[in-house]
């Protein structure tokens, strides 16, 4: 089922004359396409809690529309819209099975929905064997370890098939090694129902690796929307760029000037088809090419190996950061002079933003 929002805003009030409140969502217009994995990714405080809300029915929007399908269920009752809801903490029940919280949801159906008990077990037994933990069925929650207890909780959300699957930061009580395995099975449990699912997050790699759309937000604002690939390699803003990647990009202050990009007086790519203005020139760890007689040049600090690669560590005055990353290939050989560090920079992989807006300056190679 697609689903569609439309000027969608969540203002909350503030508490006093001097607390403007704050705006968590702020007119979201999207569609979400059918039977797909959508991340809702942003940072700590960007409204993705309240969006997933807003969407459940467990908030009322301030103005806008929630279309499920052609269906407006913007004032629909949270458990009349065919949803299921996975929270970061499980919530099981303490006293019941793992197959008796499966079944929870159906024993509460009423009317024409009332299913026979060999039916309800069916379904349960379904949705246990989707998630595989067939094994642990009469076992108590605290009897499972973490990511087992995750795996219960989105049975649980599944049992009724709903309409559209929501999972808020499904994976922050995990270790990293049950993270990247429970990944790997919402994405698998996804593909394998076809169910619309929008999981919250503000894990950037845990959004780029499963999800088929990735929605960036900042501010209550929509930054960006499309694949994990299309959204890393083209970036509207600085803000998405800077937060998409490990390590991420390296940011320095710069300028266009009569068809060059300059990094202090370092003139770093030829280019054409853009205005002079200040800029920021971002540049992707996989863009830098050491070289003895590179343009640009930068302080040394460290060579650190990871194995397959090398990571150069520099700084440079005309960036903030303390230290900037270059990721190149064991065998590429690093000779700083006088501590100094010199490289040609991709141009595939180096975006630039005006220094004012932040937004996406475009310019192509000359
Ligand atoms: P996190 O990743 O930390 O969970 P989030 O992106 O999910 O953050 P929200 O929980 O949606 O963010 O909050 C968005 C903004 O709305 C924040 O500034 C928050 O303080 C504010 N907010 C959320 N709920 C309420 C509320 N009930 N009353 C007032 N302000 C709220």
């Amino acid at each position: 089922m697609k689903v569609v929002l439309e000027n969608l805003t969540k203002k909350f009030p503030g508490r006093s004359k001097k607390d403007p409140g704050v705006t968590a969502v702020n007119n979201f217009n999207i569609e979400i396409p059918d039977g797909k994995l959508i991340g809702l990714l942003g940072p700590s405080g960007c409204g993705k809690s309240t969006a997933l809300n807003l969407l459940s029915g467990l908030l009322a929007p301030t103005s806008g529309k929630i279309y499920f399908g052609d269906e407006d269920v913007t004032d629909v009752q949270p458990e009349k819209r065919g949803i299921g809801l996975v929270f970061q903490n499980y919530a099981l029940y303490p006293h019941l099975t793992v197959i008796e919280n499966i079944l929870f949801p159906l024993e509460n159906l009423k009317g024409d929905e009332k299913l026979s008990r060999d039916e309800m077990m069916k379904k349960a037994m379904e949705a246990a064997k989707l998630v595989q933990i067939e094994s642990l069925l009469s076992r108590k929650p605290k009897e499972l370890s973490g990511g087992q207890q995750q795996r219960v909780a989105i049975a649980r959300a599944l049992v009724k098939m709903p309409r559209l699957l929501l999972l808020d930061e499904p994976l922050s009580n995990l270790d990293a090694r049950l993270r990247l395995q429970t990944r790997e099975e919402i994405s698998r449990i996804q593909k394998e129902t076809g169910i619309t699912t929008i999981f919250v997050t503000h894990d950037q790699e845990e959004a780029m690796s499963i999800s088929d759309l990735i929605i960036v937000t900042k501010d209550g604002v929509i930054q960006q929307v499309g694949k994990p690939q299309d959204v890393y390699d083209n970036p509207t803003n600085l803000f998405v760029a800077e937060f998409l990647g490990t390590p991420q990009i390296n940011t320095f202050e710069g300028e266009i000037r009569d068809n060059k990009l300059y990094i202090g007086d370092e003139a770093v790519l030829n280019i054409k088809g853009a205005e002079n203005q200040k800029v920021y020139v971002a540049v992707r760890p996989e863009a830098f090419i050491p070289a003895e007689n590179g343009p640009l040049s930068c302080k040394f600090k460290a060579l650190e190996v990871m194995g397959r690669d090398i990571s150069v560590v520099f700084s440079s005055e005309f960036s903030d950061r303390k230290a900037l990353r270059a990721i190149i290939g064991a065998d590429v050989k690093v000779e700083p002079k006088d501590g100094v560090v010199r490289f040609f920079v991709r141009s595939q992989k180096t975006e630039v933003f005006n220094r004012d807006t932040k937004e996406r300056v475009y310019y192509e190679e000359a």
